[in-house]
């Protein structure tokens, strides 16, 4: 794959909360930015700069980000209060986190907003045969109806709800360590390092012999 590290800049054309803590930022798309399912950008405001996965699709015609608007973090509660119309630079496209040739069947595991390459993903046309959304509670479930019509096996996992009739009580890590049948697979794992840490402890433990591929939100 090619690296194009580039400079461009977009105006923030919407924003829309999706729950409580999370909320998404639609960016005009510059005409000669183009990147691949799975990557990111680094985005630059008022002398900041953070990675964000891109969470629309090449082929649509803005840019989709999801952002957790993270308690005393600087630049997640800008965007979160920035005017609409805003102009804001970016960087990319970044990153290796990309949908390889599928060698065995395949599971996406995500936390909070490590949903969005995923979401990217799916809406460029690829079926994982396994979508784990860890999250604390059924609210920050966002993207669900996408996901319920297209992942041939969508399940969220709801770490904080003790009543959930519906969803899997537990975190990702349980589902996998209870449910997931014995196979090799492809798992590609995106969220926090804590995450990724455990669920690679997992799969070499349980699944061995599987490839892991990882994108972590520091
Ligand atoms: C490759 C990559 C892709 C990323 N993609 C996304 C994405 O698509 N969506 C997204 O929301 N974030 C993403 N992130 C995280 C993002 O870059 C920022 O780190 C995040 O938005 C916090 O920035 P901030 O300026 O608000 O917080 P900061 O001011 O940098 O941090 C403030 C405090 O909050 C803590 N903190 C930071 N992030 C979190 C968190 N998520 N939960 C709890 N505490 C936190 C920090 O450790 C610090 O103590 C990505 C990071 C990487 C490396």
């Amino acid at each position: 794959m090619t690296i194009c590290d580039q400079d461009y800049s977009a105006n923030i054309i919407e924003r829309r909360w999706l729950s409580k803590k999370t909320f998404e930022i639609i960016l005009n798309r510059p005409a000669s930015f183009t990147f691949k399912p799975g990557q990111r950008i680094s985005l630059k405001y008022k002398k900041m700069e953070r990675d964000y996965s891109l969470a629309s699709s090449p082929d649509e015609s803005h840019l989709k980000l999801c952002i957790r608007h993270v308690k005393k973090g600087v630049l997640s509660q800008e965007l979160g209060d920035t005017q609409i119309g805003t102009r804001i630079s970016f960087a990319g496209p970044h990153g290796y986190f990309t949908y390889k040739n599928p060698q065995r069947p395949t599971v996406f595991i995500a936390t909070g907003t490590g949903i969005a390459p995923f979401r990217s993903m799916v809406r460029s046309g690829t079926s994982p045969d396994f979508l784990l959304h860890g999250v604390e509670t059924s609210e920050d479930l966002y993207y669900s109806e996408e996901f319920q019509s297209v992942a041939e096996s969508y399940i969220p996992c709801l770490s904080q709800s003790k009543n959930s009739q519906t969803y899997f009580r537990g975190r990702v890590t349980d589902y996998l360590q209870m449910h997931l049948p014995p196979e090799n697979y492809d798992f590609y794992l995106c969220g926090r390092l804590e995450m990724i840490r455990d669920a690679t402890l997992l799969v070499d433990e349980l699944f061995e012999g599987s490839n892991i591929y990882t994108e972590t939100f520091y």
